[in-house]
C-alpha cells in the first residue's frame, strides 16, 4: 500500500510514500501524518491511498498525527474544489483550512475548560406569518437532508435573527450540526447574546480575539463531537463538524467574509454554498440588501428566495430624508459639518431622552492637510496615502501602515516654508469635538478603530449606549450593522456620498447597502425612527433609492449596467497584485506576468493593462496589478494557476492572485 502525501511546508508537489502494516487502514484520505523528509521527521496530509509504486523505493509514513481524521469527506472535496476554483496550490489550500495552532500541537495535552457565561433562557417568538413561510420552506429541506440554497430578503429589523434561531433548534432536534457565519464577533454582540439565551447546550464562538490555547481546545472538542453550534467568522466555515445540517450566513453582503490578504481568496459565502453542497445540507444566505450575485441567483432560481417586508408589529419603517449640503453651505456661508434639520433632530432627540446615531465612515479629526504655501499634502513616508491628523494625540497617523509624526509638522515637508496648513476631510474625532462646541451639554460616545483598541472595548460602548449613559453614539462602520437599541429614533449619515466616487464597479453596491444598514438602526421599537442623508449630490440614483428603500429598483438598475459593460455577475474577474520594496524592478516583474498571461490565456478572456494599485504603496511595498476578465467558472484559474506554480518566484517579490476579487481598484 502507497499513499500520497502532500507537505505542509514548503514543496506544493505531492510525494510518495509507503503505508507501513501497523497502520494498514488507519490511513485514508484526509488523514494527518509525519513522514520523513530530508531524514527529518515533517508533518504532511495524505490525498490518496493507491495500490501501485510509481516510485521505486519510497519511505514508510513514520506516524499518524492523530487517530482521528484531520479532514472529513466534505472537507476533502471542499479542498479540492477550493484549490481549482482559486487557483491555489493544494497545499496552500489544506493549510488554511486548519487553525495554525492546531497544526503546530497534534496531541491535546493541555485540556482547557471553555469558559461559560450564565444566561438566561429565553422563549423562542411566535412566528409572523412572512417568517413562518419562510421557516416552513427552510426546515422542509433540513428534514430532507437534501442540498438547497436559501436566500432569505428581509427588510432590516424585520425577523431574520429570529429565523436562524429556530431553524438552528430545528436542525438540533434532528442531531444535525451547525454553523452561523457572521462578519465580524466583535461588532455582532447582540445576536452572539440572542443565540447564547436560546440553547442551553455549548455553543462555540470562534472569535479572531481568541487565545491561541482556546482556539486548539475549542476546535478539537468540535472535532470530537463534543460541540454541535459553531458561531464565527470566515474561517469557521470550516469547523470539522461530522454531521452538518444547516449553515447559516448572516450578511451575505458583507466583504470580510472575503480573504483578501493570502491566497487562496476565498469568499466564505461562496464556500458556504459548496461545503453545503458537498455535505447536502441546507444553507441559509441572509441580508436586508443582499449582494448583486446572490439575488441574480435567486432570481434565477438558483437560490430559494424568501421575503420578510415588514418589521414585527409594532415598529415602522423609519422615515428617510435628504438633506441637500450644497444648499446649506450656501446658507452657512461655507463648511458645515451638520445641516440644520440635524441640529434640530439631535435637539429634539436630546430633550425627549431618545438616542442618537451619527455615522461617518472616515475616523480622525481631519484626513488630509495641505501647506497654504505649495498646495502639498502631507503624506505617510512609507505609504501612498495622506496623514490622518488626530487631534487627542496630537499627531498624524497613516491608516495603512500606523506611521506617526507626533507632534505634526509646522514646516512643509515639500517646500520647507514655515507653514499654516489647511485641513480637510472630517472625520469622527472631529464630529464629536465640534458637537460639543454645539451642545455643551451632551453625553457622546465614540466607536471607531481608535476608541477600541482593547479586547472588551466594543462590548464596554455598546452596553453604556444601551443603558442610556449617552444620548449621541458616534462612529464608523462599526456601528452600522445589525446592532438593535431601541431608544434610537434618528441616524444622520454625515456624508452619505463617501465611496460613491471610488473607481470601483462595486462602489454603488457597496454605498447603498452601508446606507441601508445604516438607516435600519432607526426607529425599532414602537418609537418612530427618523433618518436623515446629508449629500452634495442629492439627486444621485444610489442616494435615491436608498432613501426610499427601493433595493429591488436599486438592483434592476445596477443589474442591467452590469449586463452592458459584462461585469459580474455576467462575467468573472481575477486580480493578480505584485508588491515589492523596489519600484523598478517590482514594476518589471508585473510586465513579465502580464506578458506570460496573454500567452496562455483564451481568446474567452480579456486582459487589461498593467497598472499601479489604487494604493500604489503600502508599508514600503510598491504594488501594481492587472485585471483579467472572462466566462464564469474555472477559465482563468486554471490557466493562471499552473502558470504561477511552474515560474521562478523573483527574490522580494510577491505575487497574490485573487478571483473574484471583491475591489478591483485598491
Ligand atoms: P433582523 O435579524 O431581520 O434584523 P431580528 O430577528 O433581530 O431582525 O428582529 C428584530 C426585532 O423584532 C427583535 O427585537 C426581535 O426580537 C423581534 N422579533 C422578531 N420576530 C418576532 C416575532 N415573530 N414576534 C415578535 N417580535 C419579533
Ligand atoms: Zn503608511
Amino acid at each position: 500500500m502507497y499513499a500520497t502525501v502532500i507537505l505542509d511546508k514548503s514543496i506544493d508537489t505531492p510525494l510518495e510514500y509507503l503505508v507501513p502494516e501497523h497502520l494498514g487502514d488507519k490511513i485514508t484520505a484526509g488523514s494527518r501524518v509525519i513522514v520523513p523528509l530530508k531524514g527529518k521527521p515533517v508533518s504532511g496530509t495524505v490525498l490518496i491511498r493507491h495500490n501501485e509504486k510509481i516510485f521505486d523505493s519510497p519511505l514508510p509514513i513514520a506516524e499518524l498525527s492523530s487517530e482521528s481524521r484531520f479532514f472529513s469527506d466534505d472537507l476533502f472535496r471542499l479542498a479540492e474544489w477550493m484549490s481549482k476554483y482559486y487557483g491555489a496550490s493544494l497545499r496552500k489550500t489544506l493549510l488554511c483550512m486548519i487553525p495554525a495552532i492546531v497544526r503546530k500541537k497534534t496531541k491535546t495535552d493541555e485540556e482547557l475548560e471553555i469558559e461559560e457565561d450564565e444566561f438566561f433562557l429565553q422563549e423562542k417568538k411566535s412566528l409572523s406569518e412572512e417568517q413562518q413561510k419562510a421557516f416552513d420552506a427552510i426546515i422542509k429541506t433540513l428534514h430532507d437532508g437534501i442540498f438547497a440554497p436559501h436566500l432569505l430578503f428581509g427588510v432590516t429589523g424585520s425577523g431574520k435573527t429570529e429565523i436562524y434561531l429556530q431553524a438552528i433548534q430545528e436542525a438540533r432536534n434532528l442531531g444535525k450540526d451547525v454553523i452561523l457565519l457572521v462578519p465580524e464577533i466583535s461588532l455582532t454582540p447582540q445576536t452572539i447574546e440572542r443565540i447564547k439565551s436560546r440553547f442551553s447546550e455549548k455553543i462555540a464562538i470562534l472569535h479572531h480575539r481568541l487565545h491561541s490555547k482556546e482556539r486548539f481546545a475549542t476546535w478539537h472538542k468540535i472535532k470530537e463531537g463534543e460541540i454541535h453550534i459553531v458561531v464565527g467568522a470566515r474561517s469557521a466555515i470550516f469547523s470539522p463538524l461530522k454531521n452538518l445540517g444547516l449553515i447559516i450566513v448572516d450578511e451575505e453582503q458583507e466583504g470580510s467574509y472575503k480573504q483578501m490578504e493570502d491566497t487562496p481568496c476565498y469568499h466564505a459565502r461562496d464556500i458556504a454554498i459548496v461545503r453545503a453542497k458537498f455535505a447536502n445540507a441546507t444553507v441559509l444566505l441572509g441580508s436586508a440588501t443582499p449582494s448583486i450575485e446572490s439575488f441574480y441567483n435567486a432570481q434565477n432560481h438558483k437560490y430559494i428566495l424568501h421575503t420578510l417586508s415588514c418589521r414585527p408589529k409594532g415598529a415602522m419603517p423609519p422615515k428617510i430624508r435628504i438633506v441637500d449640503m450644497q444648499s446649506e453651505r450656501e446658507k452657512a456661508q461655507g463648511f458645515s459639518l451638520f445641516s440644520i434639520p440635524l441640529l434640530q433632530g439631535i435637539e429634539q432627540r436630546i430633550k425627549k431622552g431618545e438616542q442618537v446615531l451619527l455615522f461617518l465612515n472616515r475616523r480622525g479629526y481631519y484626513s488630509c492637510q495641505k501647506c497654504e504655501h505649495c498646495d502639498e499634502v502631507i503624506r505617510c513616508k512609507n505609504c501612498d496615502i495622506t496623514l490622518t491628523f488626530h487631534k487627542k494625540e496630537n499627531e498624524l497617523s497613516c491608516h495603512l501602515c500606523g506611521f506617526t509624526m507626533s507632534p505634526p509638522p509646522t514646516v512643509c515637508p515639500s517646500c520647507h516654508r514655515e507653514a499654516a496648513f489647511k485641513y480637510k476631510g472630517p472625520g469622527t474625532e472631529q464630529v464629536e469635538r465640534s458637537l460639543h462646541k454645539i451642545f455643551p451639554e451632551i453625553r457622546t460616545l465614540r466607536m471607531d478603530r481608535d476608541t477600541t483598541k482593547k479586547k472588551e472595548s466594543h462590548d464596554v460602548i455598546f452596553k453604556e449606549f444601551r443603558a442610556g449613559k449617552a444620548d449621541v453614539l458616534i462612529g464608523t462602520q462599526m456601528i452600522a450593522k445589525g446592532l438593535h437599541f431601541p431608544s434610537v429614533t434618528l441616524v444622520g449619515v454625515i456624508s452619505a456620498d463617501n465611496g460613491l466616487m471610488v473607481p470601483d464597479f462595486r462602489s454603488h453596491e457597496s454605498c447603498f447597502q452601508i446606507l441601508t444598514q445604516v438607516a435600519g438602526r432607526s426607529g425599532r421599537s414602537s418609537l418612530e425612527g427618523e433618518v436623515i442623508f446629508q449629500s452634495s449630490f442629492p439627486s444621485h440614483p444610489v442616494i435615491q433609492f436608498a432613501a426610499k428603500e427601493a433595493y429591488k429598483e436599486f438592483f434592476d438598475e445596477e443589474l442591467s449596467s452590469r449586463e452592458a459593460l459584462s461585469f459580474p455577475p455576467f462575467a468573472q474577474f481575477a486580480k493578480l497584485v505584485l508588491s515589492g520594496k523596489n519600484e523598478e524592478k517590482t514594476k518589471a516583474e508585473t510586465e513579465k506576468l502580464h506578458k506570460e498571461c496573454k500567452q496562455v490565456l483564451p481568446s474567452s478572456c480579456i486582459l487589461y493593462p498593467p497598472i499601479p494599485c489604487g494604493h500604489a504603496k503600502i508599508n514600503t511595498r510598491y504594488r501594481f496589478q492587472f485585471l483579467i476578465k472572462g466566462p464564469k467558472g474555472t477559465t482563468i484559474a486554471s490557466k493562471i494557476a499552473p502558470l504561477l506554480q511552474s515560474r521562478k518566484r523573483p527574490y522580494g517579490i510577491h505575487i497574490l492572485f485573487d478571483v473574484d476579487p471583491l475591489n478591483t481598484f485598491f
